[in-house]
């Protein structure tokens, strides 16, 4: 890496911690139906708004040991950690798509994954608004790379991915719900992968699915073996972390199976 680029690196993940704090606040607000621009941050517990000190991303956390300055009660770790993976998956789009219209876009790409994946997680649960937010995003990459590139090829692509992606899921949700009465996947599950349909292309949409739910099963399986229970876990995290994967090493991991399997 030349000295620019470790300069740039720096600037980016500032840029993302930034940005990941911000994800904190919508996190815990969009579910709750709450605003996410008002009223300014609070602490959890006392209420207190929080001044500008308090709100300087990962430097405020680790000065004030990870409890409130006003009451003293602690803050959950979670919040560190999310502005410390925006801030390094900022860093890997940039030093993977260059600091571009789409690196920028790609960098809100992950935003809105970590967001979703982070209320799926807790709730179980994909708002909408999040996923249209990311819809709009995609069209607009896509009809950007369609002009930059002057080959339509970008927008339909993106879009017969995202309308493979969106029936084959809703076939499975249908047929879970008609054979076993209950519903396998959520309709949230639906709709997003055909959002990731935008940003991934056939091939990569595929290998995102395969991924998904090979994770989601070994998960499946590990949580059976500890809690000797079947319970319903979400499976949105893994639809995100499989689409991140193929977004970064699915031609990869493409052309090395076709290599093992001699084609
Ligand atoms: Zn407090």
């Amino acid at each position: 890496m030349t000295s620019m680029m470790i300069l740039n690196s720096i600037i980016v993940f500032l840029v993302g911690i930034v940005i990941g704090s911000f994800l904190n606040v919508s996190i815990y607000r969009i579910p709750k139906g709450e605003s996410i621009s008002y009223p300014g941050s609070h602490c959890m517990a006392c209420q207190h708004p929080l001044g500008r000190f308090d709100l300087i991303p990962i430097v405020s956390y680790l000065c004030l040991k990870g409890k409130c300055r006003y009451c003293g009660e602690k803050i959950s770790g979670r919040y560190l950690f999310i502005e410390l993976i925006t801030g390094l998956s900022f860093v890997a789009v940039f030093l993977r798509f260059g600091i571009s219209i789409e690196g920028i876009i790609y960098a809100l790409f992950i935003a809105v994954l970590i967001v979703l994946t982070m209320i799926d997680y807790d709730y179980m649960l994909l708002p909408t608004s999040v996923i249209w937010s990311g819809v709009i995003l995609g069209v607009f990459l896509r009809i950007f790379q369609t002009v930059l590139h002057k080959n339509p090829e970008y927008l339909i692509s993106s879009l017969l991915a995202a309308a493979l992606g969106y029936s084959f899921f809703y076939a499975v949700f249908y047929m879970a719900k008609l054979l076993f009465k209950k519903e396998g996947l959520g309709f949230g599950d639906v709709r997003l992968i055909g959002m990731l349909g935008i940003y991934l292309s056939i091939p990569l949409i595929l290998l995102t699915i395969f991924i998904s739910s090979i994770l989601a099963s070994i998960y499946g399986i590990i949580i059976l073996y500890i809690k000797k229970k079947n319970e319903p876990f979400p499976f949105g995290p893994f639809i995100n972390l499989g689409a991140v994967i193929a977004l970064f090493y699915g031609y990869s991991i493409i052309t090395w199976y076709l290599e093992i399997v001699g084609i």
